[in-house]
């Protein structure tokens, strides 16, 4: 049994503000990652979170108890659990808000930001959410993942904006991370630190093949009734998490339309 994860410093470079937002999608709450090279008075704050005006408060405290100011803020993505209090985070920093699309300052695939020395890289990891990001912070081999792998559990594709195809190349291309030792640990947007990043990012894997197998084989049984399939196939998962295993089912059901033989790991 592991303890509780309640947020506080991981890395030392990165420690978690978790947010009062626990729920089964949420886990514990969303994690907001204050990012800081360690002597330097600037730091990056990863996923302000929900509109919770304790919670920016917190942050705040944690930076500034390291002597250090907000100089840049990132989302992960646009859902409001990681990004509703971009704006007013923005108002209370006077640091931009950069995000890939829509009203932000966009990032995009390998940009590479630098603050006082700490030294983040972008990588593009589509697939929970078209506009999801990934942030390597290569001198710790780590990578923030926002929703696209969490510290516990499995992701959810949320279709129709995300895609599991894309989900899918993005898994595999943070595999390709881990394989090559450039991530080690993954700090996730929701749930603890995984210390393991190639052993939860092959179980990933292996849990959307899993699951791409049962959606196929239920679809051949029943058809492509999504109810039916649902019931099928997400009976282990609690009936509160029904409304997004469905998306995460339709997700499938789009996949195997173009892809009718599954997955071929
Ligand atoms: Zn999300």
């Amino acid at each position: 049994m592991t303890a509780a994860w309640g947020g506080g410093t991981v890395t030392s470079r990165a420690t978690c503000v978790l947010a009062p937002n626990p729920g089964a999608m949420t886990l514990e709450g969303t994690n907001t990652w204050v990012l800081t090279e360690p002597g330097s008075e600037r730091c990056v704050v990863v996923d302000p979170g929900p509109l919770d005006e304790q919670h920016l408060q917190r942050v705040l405290e944690v930076v500034g108890l390291s002597g250090a100011r907000v100089a840049l803020t990132l989302l992960t993505h646009g859902h409001a659990d990681h990004a509703e209090s971009a704006a007013r985070f923005g108002e209370l920093t006077g640091a931009p808000v950069r995000a890939l699309g829509s009203g932000h300052d966009a990032l995009g695939d390998g940009d590479r930001l630098m603050v006082d020395g700490l030294d983040l890289a972008v990588v593009a990891t589509p697939g929970h959410t078209s506009d999801s990001l990934s942030f390597l912070l290569a001198a710790e081999n780590v990578l923030l993942t926002g929703d696209t792998v969490l510290g516990r559990g499995t992701a959810v594709v949320a279709w129709p904006d995300g895609e599991l195809a894309a989900y899918l190349r993005s898994l595999e291309r943070i595999e390709a991370m881990t394989g090559s030792g450039e991530v080690t640990q993954i700090l996730p947007g929701h749930g603890p630190a995984v210390a393991d990043a190639a052993g939860v990012v092959r179980f990933y894997l292996e849990h959307r093949a899993d699951r791409l197998e049962q959606v196929r084989a239920a679809v051949a049984r029943r058809g492509a009734d999504v109810d039916g399939v649902l019931e099928l196939v997400y009976a282990d998962v609690p009936a509160e998490l029904w409304p997004v295993a469905r998306l995460s089912l339709q997700a499938q059901l789009d996949y195997l339309h173009t892809h009718p033989s599954g997955l071929g790991r």
